[in-house]
């Protein structure tokens, strides 16, 4: 049997959804493929937090997703505060200073996945296929052909990889990817917490890895502890209340006395860069694009920001491009290329200054940190970065 439509994505996370959204709002004709069932969710707090960029939000509430959030369960950041593993380097960033609202929101990935579902059943251009899985993928000159192991064949002027960090739709087409394996998981967990966090986002780099306590709704917060493998282990292996002890003492008690209210789960951490983010017919967004180390918090809000500039270029489209025209989709890629590489370079290049012993090093980002604290335009920068 034969199909079409004018975009398929392959992959509905949280880039694919929203992509997909975005597309079908521009009237264009949106086939979603997506392997697993959504997840059903009930009141325990997601162990996959997410800080999410006031522009990420604004897109999310653009596609009617982040309407369906329930307040209650998104927390704000007002303030960042950043420290160095030298006494007095530290950082602090405020929505206040920088004429914000806020810095950052604090929510669950299950609950936006669950919100953008709900938009996605009442989208009227956009089909979900789920549970389905492709077998092949061709490329042609006019078209491309995603085929199903049930025989069925859809055609598409675009297919998007929207598929995460080992992208199957990247593979297929044959593009480069580079990886470097940092050696260190990111462990998360949630905890309640004795005093207030005054809607803070805390941050330590420390000699074991970068500690990060992110602000819950009441008293709660979230931790991403990048670390070596073997620490994630040991950390994994604590009892609760060794753990939440193990967390507070490492985070100085800035929150109190801590106890677990989501058990600990780890992720290997990688940076993958790829070769090109199109290709005749073909277009990667968010993991499948890149992978970042998660200590600016700013994967998916990469992926994020890939799904509005992918959209913006296939609305504005003349009548002379098909949705899978290269030199349309090389517009998409030149607009990413420099936000990409820019946050890979930065995530990069300070997770290795702030995992190497040598002194000279030591020395060099601890007066950094207090070289950026005393520049409120750079701060302002920084900030005004973060939050597209
Ligand atoms: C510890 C940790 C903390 C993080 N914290 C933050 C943070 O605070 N803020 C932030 O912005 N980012 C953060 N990130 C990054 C964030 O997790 C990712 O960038 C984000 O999940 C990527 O979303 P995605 O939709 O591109 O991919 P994914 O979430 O991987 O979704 C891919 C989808 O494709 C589907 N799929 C897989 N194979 C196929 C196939 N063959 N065909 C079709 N579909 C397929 C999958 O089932 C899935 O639904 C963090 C990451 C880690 C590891």
């Amino acid at each position: 049997m034969m199909e079409s439509c004018d975009v398929v994505i392959a992959g509905a996370g949280l880039v694919g959804a929203t992509l997909a959204l975005a597309l079908g709002d521009a009237g264009l004709s949106v086939t979603l493929i997506e392997p697993r069932a959504p997840a059903v969710y009930d009141d325990r707090w997601d162990r996959r937090i997410y800080a999410v960029s006031p522009g990420s939000a604004a897109l999310l509430a653009q596609v009617g997703a982040w309407q369906g959030m329930a307040a209650e369960r998104v927390a704000r950041v007002e303030t960042m505060r950043i420290f160095g593993d030298a006494p007095g380097a530290s950082l602090a960033f405020s929505a206040y200073d920088a004429g914000l609202g806020e810095l950052a929101f604090i929510a669950e990935s299950g609950r936006m996945q669950a919100a953008l579902w709900q938009c996605l059943a009442r989208a009227p251009h956009v089909r979900i296929l789920c549970p389905a899985q492709c077998v092949a993928l061709r490329l042609h000159e006019a078209c491309a052909e995603m085929e199903f192991d049930s025989g069925t064949i859809l055609r598409a002027q675009l297919v998007v990889g929207a598929d995460g960090a080992q992208s199957w739709v990247r593979e297929q087409a044959g593009i480069r990817v580079a990886e470097y394996d940092y050696g260190q998981c990111g462990v998360v967990a949630n905890f309640s917490c004795a005093l207030p966090h005054r809607d803070t986002a805390h941050q330590w780099f420390r000699a074991d890895g970068v500690l990060a306590l992110l602000p819950l709704p009441g008293n709660r917060v979230s931790m991403v502890w990048s670390t070596a493998e073997a620490h994630a282990r040991e950390l994994l292996a604590l009892d609760a209340a060794a753990l939440a002890s193990r967390v507070g003492d490492a985070g100085n008690g800035v929150v109190g006395a801590l106890q677990v209210i989501t058990p600990p789960a780890s992720f290997p951490l990688k940076m993958q860069r790829v070769a090109q983010f199109v290709a005749p017919r073909l277009a990667l967004v968010g993991d499948a694009a890149h992978n970042v180390h998660p200590l600016a918090g700013q994967g998916v809000n990469l992926g994020f920001r890939d799904a509005r500039e992918l959209a913006a270029v296939l609305r504005r489209r003349g009548a002379q491009h098909d949705c899978g025209d290269l030199a349309l989709l090389r517009r998409y890629e030149r607009a990413r290329r420099e936000d990409v590489l820019s946050m890979q370079l930065a995530t990069d290049g300070l997770q290795k200054l702030f995992a190497s012993r040598a002194v000279w090093l030591s020395q060099a980002r601890n007066l950094g940190m207090r070289i950026i604290q005393s520049r409120h335009r750079l701060k302002n920068l920084l900030v005004k970065h973060a939050v597209a």
